[in-house]
């Protein structure tokens, strides 16, 4: 048994190209510019690296080298997305690094949020999960934590350590 079907498709006016979706047909040739300073970004991009950069800079709290010995945070600093033991270290492998990040304490652990998550990934059909079931998953989160919640660390974007040298 056969059966004709036919399948839709979409063309980039600019190039010609075929595309399976409207949306990348439509965009296929766009030009993406930086909403802050107009160069030329990649394909979707509308801010280049170097204002993103400069933006989320500007955005977090700067704190002192000295503040952050003394403040309360977790030992290790962020830098170009590595972990670092120590600001020295930092320094000893990049002389012109001018800032790295602190970093933030995070847990590890689950919650009811998971059992959402489900109702929404099933949101073809309304799927909700009865009241009952959100009490037990919670008592069983709450147990699960207890003995397995794991603390780790991440970069905290918003707090920056300038670093002495560049302070100066
Ligand atoms: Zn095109
Ligand atoms: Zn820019």
């Amino acid at each position: 048994m056969a059966k004709e079907v036919q399948i839709k498709a979409y063309k980039c006016e600019k190039c010609g190209k075929i595309w399976g979706g409207k949306y990348v047909a439509k965009t296929c040739c766009k030009e993406y510019h930086c909403d802050t300073c107009g160069v030329k970004t990649r394909q979707y991009w509308t801010r280049c690296n170097r204002c993103s950069e400069k933006n989320d800079f500007d955005k977090a709290k700067k704190i002192t080298e000295k503040e952050w010995a003394n403040g309360d945070y977790p030992s290790g600093v962020f830098f170009e997305d590595g972990y670092y033991w120590d600001i020295a270290d930092v320094v000893d492998e990049y002389p012109d690094a001018e800032y790295v990040y602190a970093l933030i304490p995070l847990t590890l652990a689950i919650d009811s949020d998971l059992l959402t998550n489900f109702e929404e990934d099933a949101s073809l059909d309304e799927i909700v999960f009865e009241d009952e079931a959100y009490k037990m998953f919670d008592e069983f989160c709450k147990e699960f934590n207890k003995k397995h919640s794991v603390d780790y660390f991440m970069q905290d974007d918003n707090t920056i350590v300038l670093l002495d040298k560049a302070v100066e």
